[in-house]
């Protein structure tokens, strides 16, 4: 049986804005762990969220640059959930109504110009982080540091365009070249500025149904993200060949041995419980505010070939 590869990657790239989204914090990465915090940013109770304008300014940049229509009112959204990193106990983000809706980029496939659709771009907050005590001779241990926690972010949702590791890794090439290009994002992925989620299923050829979806979580080198797919697509191959079936889930790429593994199931899955954020009012963009964003941008790199 012949299969065809279907991907959808969720891209996330924080802003390089000098203070966090919510609070004044700075952003600065490597600072002391919890130098960069504050009641609002650590979750405290009673605390207000302030919006910082220059996020939207380089959303709507990212936005504008892959062609996307951006909303005139855009709505905030808490996403619930229990982890360490995540003082609050959710993260502010975008759900039903985000920034940006309906854009494309394009790459260039064997010479050939190929569209890959984008779904939408929305804002959120970065969780903090957890630091496991192996590093410190502490095995038993686990530490926090939150000066991550509040860091703007953008995701950029693409459709399921993509066909093959090589088309992923192009894709987030282009994706990264011009948030560089822009001056949006630092894009260091080592640092975790840049991470990408990849949705991959398989289908025989002709079929029109999707296959069951495998999320791969947090990617942060091209390398591995071309690995983690040709390893998956194999495995769901192979799987399907022997008269198997794929599980819906989310697997983890391990880089030392190349291969991904099981990290929960379906059932398992979150369930992130959105609802409307009652402390942030709706982030109007109005076509004049976008129109003065747009005149600033530089000219993007591939007009000008
Ligand atoms: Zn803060």
């Amino acid at each position: 049986m012949k299969y065809e590869t279907v991907i959808g990657l969720e891209v996330h790239a924080q802003l390089n804005t000098k203070s966090k989204i919510f609070c004044s914090c700075s952003t600065t990465f490597g600072a002391e762990p919890n130098a960069n915090t504050c009641p609002i940013c650590l979750g405290m109770p009673g605390v207000l969220p302030v919006f910082n304008k220059r996020v939207v300014e380089k959303a709507v940049e990212a936005a504008i640059a892959t062609n996307c229509e951006v909303a005139e009112v855009s709505h905030w959204a808490r996403k619930n959930y229990f982890y360490p990193d995540l003082p609050k106990g959710y993260q502010i983000s975008q759900l039903e109504f985000p920034l940006a809706l309906n854009g494309w980029l394009e790459i260039v496939v064997d010479g050939k110009p190929k569209k890959i659709r984008l779904n939408r771009i929305h804002m959120e907050e970065d969780a903090g982080k957890s630091i496991h005590g192996e590093n410190f001779n502490h095995p038993n241990k686990s530490y926090v540091d939150l000066n991550r926690t509040g860091v703007p972010l953008i995701e950029i949702v693409s459709e399921p365009d993509i066909s093959s590791s090589k088309e992923a890794k192009l894709y987030l090439e282009k994706l990264k070249s011009i948030l560089e290009y822009l001056e949006v994002s630092d894009c260091n992925m080592e640092e975790g500025s840049l991470r990408a989620d990849a949705n991959i299923s398989i289908r025989p050829v002709g079929q029109k149904e999707l296959g069951a979806k495998v999320e791969i979580k947090n990617m942060n080198s091209f390398r591995y993200l071309q690995q983690a797919v040709d390893y998956e697509v194999e495995r769901q191959a192979e799987l399907l060949g022997e008269g198997g079936r794929v599980l819906m889930e989310t697997r983890l790429f391990d880089p030392k041995k190349g291969i991904t593994l099981p990290m929960r199931s379906k059932e398992e899955a979150n369930d992130y419980r959105y609802f409307p954020c009652p402390d942030l009012v709706p982030l109007v963009v109005s076509g004049k505010w976008r129109d003065e964003i747009k005149s600033k941008l530089p000219e993007l790199p591939d007009p000008k070939r």
